[in-house]
């Protein structure tokens, strides 16, 4: 018990101290949504002039006016026949854009892109070949924290990708096309091989999942001090809740609520605040006892990475002509996902394809394949081979 804490806090105490640094490398990044505004247009006022008035070079006035030539800059405001209100709405929405393209670190974004593909694609290839373990597992997470938390920081991420696209459209009114392109790659990457970007490469995922580990024995089978397993319909109805909530809060009352006490601030301590840093450390004593609590109640990407989960290339498969139905990949599972597996439940939980059921299989019958699962033989699975954890 002692060792698992002393643990958890040096953990802790790495990432809040490595981030701290780093982000004094990465300095210059402020994420700041601009001010709403309304706009005041004087008599006979130009475009040209409306644009010195607030800021907006040309292709920005082209957004907002439809501009076709450069001699409708010197058209008056009041001929393109617009409400204040609807100018303003649009002025706001590029000023948005404006800051969220000053915001963004244009050397990091492509580094830590580039990273994650040649990151994944070794552990891939790892897990194709069966060769990751109890052993090497926490040091692919650590890896992973370690790359792209600690040194590369909270932005990108997967989950930003898409709260932050649903916050800037109910706040703004407009998308930002860089992340909808990043939402669109990481959708790939969860496509392609079961969930792989939040198994191996999100910075908060990667962090609970070493964090949960700490309470597991040296075969990462049983758990030391008590795991449990949370029913799926609790975890995924909350989950969904908390997107609706998102959504509704965002384009209703113009707020983000995941803001105060997004984990990803973790890696950007300098603007988590108290009340993030709280739930932070919460969410990762939590994580010593349920599998990944962030991944399976709040994340939106969670959320839709389950669903695009659904048509995975490659994904954990079962061999039944080899499996002896013996359940011990169920008991070793994090989650109740293996159960739901190997019965072919029609609603199968989030798979994070950490792939503890195949290096237990006494059978040697599960693999990380391309196509879909089969079907178990009828009967096979008549008993419930899930064990509970605290057996
Ligand atoms: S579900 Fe978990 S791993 Fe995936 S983006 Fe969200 S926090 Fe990261
Ligand atoms: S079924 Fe469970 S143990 Fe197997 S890879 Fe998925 S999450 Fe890991």
């Amino acid at each position: 018990m002692l060792r698992t804490a002393i643990s958890l806090v040096l953990i802790l105490f790495v990432v809040v101290c490595g981030s701290v640094v780093s982000g004094h490398f990465w300095a210059g990044e402020k994420e700041q949504m601009p001010e709403s505004i309304t706009v005041t247009v004087s008599k006979g006022m130009t475009v040209a002039e409306f644009g010195r008035k607030y800021n907006l070079g040309r292709k920005e006035l082209k957004k907002i006016f439809n501009l076709t030539s450069r001699n409708d800059l010197e058209r008056q405001v009041d001929d393109f026949g617009m409400s204040y209100e609807l100018l303003s709405k649009k002025v706001d929405g590029v000023l948005a854009i404006q800051a969220e393209h000053a915001s963004k670190n244009w050397f990091k974004i492509p580094l830590k892109g580039g990273l994650w593909v040649i990151f994944l694609s070794a552990v891939f290839t790892l897990l194709r070949k069966g060769k990751i373990s109890a052993r090497n597992r926490k040091w692919i997470y650590m890896a992973a924290v370690g790359i792209f938390g600690i040194l590369l920081g909270s932005d990108p991420s997967p989950m930003g990708t898409v709260k932050d696209a649903i916050v800037l459209l109910g706040l703004k009114g407009v998308v930002f096309p860089p992340r909808l392109i990043a939402l669109g790659i990481f959708l790939l990457m969860v496509v392609l091989a079961n969930k792989f970007i939040c198994s191996w490469g999100c910075q908060i995922g990667t962090l609970q999942d070493l964090v949960f580990r700490l309470n597991r024995d040296s075969k990462d089978i049983r758990t030391l001090f008590g795991q449990i397993k949370i029913p799926f319909i609790v975890s995924n109805s909350s989950r969904i809740l908390f997107f609706l909530l998102l959504t509704f809060v965002a384009f209703i009352w113009a707020t983000d609520i995941v803001g105060v006490i997004d984990p990803f601030k973790l890696f950007k301590p300098q603007v988590i605040g108290m009340t993030g840093g709280l739930f932070v450390a919460l969410l990762l004593v939590l994580s010593l006892f349920v599998y990944r609590p962030w991944c399976h109640f709040f994340c939106p990407f969670g959320l839709v990475g389950w669903l695009a989960e659904k048509i995975s290339i490659f994904r954990i498969k079962v061999d039944y002509d080899k499996c002896v139905s013996c359940g011990v990949c169920s008991q070793a599972c994090p989650s109740t996902v293996m159960d739901a597996i190997l019965k072919q439940d029609r609603i199968v939980p989030d798979c994070f394809s950490c792939g503890t059921c195949m290096e237990v299989c006494p059978a040697n019958a599960i693999s990380f394949e391309y196509g879909k699962r089969p079907r178990p033989p009828v009967g096979k699975f008549s008993e419930r081979v899930v064990s509970n954890m605290e057996q």
